[in-house]
């Protein structure tokens, strides 16, 4: 069963009118009939949206071809009067009896996969995967979800690591901790989309608590074994805005008996901007006691650089999206080079993230960026293998950083 919605169709009807809205509806009509065979049904189910139902298909594949087809065959112009409109629609398949065993069910199921198809893009076809609807499934489902994840301990959360470098020595001066959830009924799920559902559910505090112990406690089994580094934690402006939030963090540095400048806190802009009086007041404190404030994603929020002076921080993490293809886009270079003449003024580290090219770092390290993170270097990887690259590092045997 296939669910067809149209993908531009208020547009024609709300610039030709309602009469040219029609007449393609019957033109895309017709064009579908011609498509089908003896036996398959087609219904114009309401507004742009027609189903098909094609029985006896043998496999996925062929129900795929079908909905090729009606894609290709409905992306032709249709000429009304004076005027040519091109039509576009997206599809979405569900397979009877594998993906549903009732009318009902295939309805939704189908309709579901078509608008996950619209999403990554119209003029498409998609198959239903139960699996792979982690974009559909609800966030009130995903936040207990996500609850039961926290306390359970089922090892479904984790920190994997990801190095920021210093480009004049190649050395790994920090290690960024990044959240990762490995669902048994969703699969890995991105922390794009969990941590909004955390930071709007209040499951952040809980969250963000067990990130900052599982952080310290790899530190400090970093030290224990000669290695030394900083590490990098996330954190939310929720998390930032409790009362308590420093005495959470120095309870967990006395417990594995950490130094506070072995710590950084990345903050976003609007953390900052948007802070309430105990935002700031943790962040003076923290600051009095060693930890340091990197701004995060700088470019994507206020960006106001009359704010930046103002702002607690001890460094600027210069967004991936002005970093990315640095050594094309002048415009993206202009602002680069303003970010870090400013920080440099202000007397604040400046580190790119998100470099993933050598042209990139050419052009970072030419207008004097000091330190980079990015996949050309390292992704985000395991305590595991973090341990073992920063023990390779420490103890000489390296081989030179790439692309420094
Ligand atoms: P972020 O803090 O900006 O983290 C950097 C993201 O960029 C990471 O994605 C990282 O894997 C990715 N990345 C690193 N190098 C490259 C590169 O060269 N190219 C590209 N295209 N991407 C690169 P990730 O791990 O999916 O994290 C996404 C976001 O989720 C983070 O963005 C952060 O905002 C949030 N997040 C992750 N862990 C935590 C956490 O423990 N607490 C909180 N509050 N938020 C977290
Ligand atoms: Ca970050
Ligand atoms: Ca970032």
């Amino acid at each position: 069963l296939m669910f067809l919605d149209l993908d531009n169709f208020k547009l024609i009807n709300d610039t030709l009118g309602h009469n040219a809205g029609d007449e393609v509806l019957v033109a895309v009509s017709r064009t579908l009939h011609h498509c089908l065979r003896q036996g398959d049904t087609l219904a114009r189910f309401g507004g742009d949206e027609f189903v098909v139902v094609a029985p006896g298909l043998r496999s996925a594949d062929d129900a795929t071809a079908i909905a090729q087809k009606l894609l290709d065959a409905l992306d032709r112009s249709v000429q009304l009067g004076d005027t040519v409109v091109s039509v576009n629609a997206s599809i979405g398949i569900c397979l009877i009896p594998r993906d549903a065993d009732s009318a009902e069910a295939a309805m939704s199921h189908a309709d579901q996969a078509m608008y996950r198809s619209k999403r990554s893009g119209r003029g498409h076809f998609r198959l239903y995967a139960p699996e792979l609807d982690i974009g559909t499934v609800l966030d009130v489902e995903l936040a207990a979800e996500l609850k039961r994840a926290i306390r359970s301990g089922s090892g479904e959360l984790s920190l994997h690591y990801q190095p920021e470098i210093a480009i004049s020595s190649g050395n790994i001066l920090c290690v960024e901790a990044l959240l990762r959830w490995h669902s048994p009924r969703h699969g890995e799920i991105p922390p794009d989309r969990f941590v909004p559902v955390a930071e709007e559910t209040g499951l952040i505090l809980e969250l963000g608590q067990w990130v900052m112990a599982t952080a310290c406690q790899q530190l400090a089994q970093w030290q224990q074994q000669g290695i030394h580094t900083r590490m990098a934690i996330n954190v939310s402006m929720h998390e930032l805005k409790q009362p308590d939030f420093t005495e959470r963090l120095g309870a967990l540095v006395c417990e594995y008996r950490l130094n506070f400048d072995a710590l950084e806190l990345e903050v976003t802009e609007t953390a900052l901007v948007q802070s309430a009086e105990s935002t700031t007041e943790n962040l003076a404190r923290l600051r009095a006691l060693g930890v340091r404030i990197a701004l995060d994603d700088f470019g994507t929020g206020y960006s106001s650089l009359a704010h930046l002076s103002t702002l607690p921080i001890d460094k600027l993490k210069i967004d991936r999206e002005f970093v990315h293809g640095i050594s094309e886009a002048l415009n993206n270079r202009y602002i680069v080079e303003a970010l870090i003449g400013l920080s440099e003024q202000l007397g604040i580290d400046v580190i790119a993230e998100g470099v993933e090219t050598g042209a990139d770092l050419g052009v970072l390290s030419e207008l004097g960026c000091e330190s980079v993170q990015g996949w050309l270097f390292h992704r985000s990887m395991t305590g595991a293998a973090c341990t073992e690259l920063l023990q390779t590092l420490s103890a000489g045997r390296n081989d030179p950083v790439v692309g420094v």
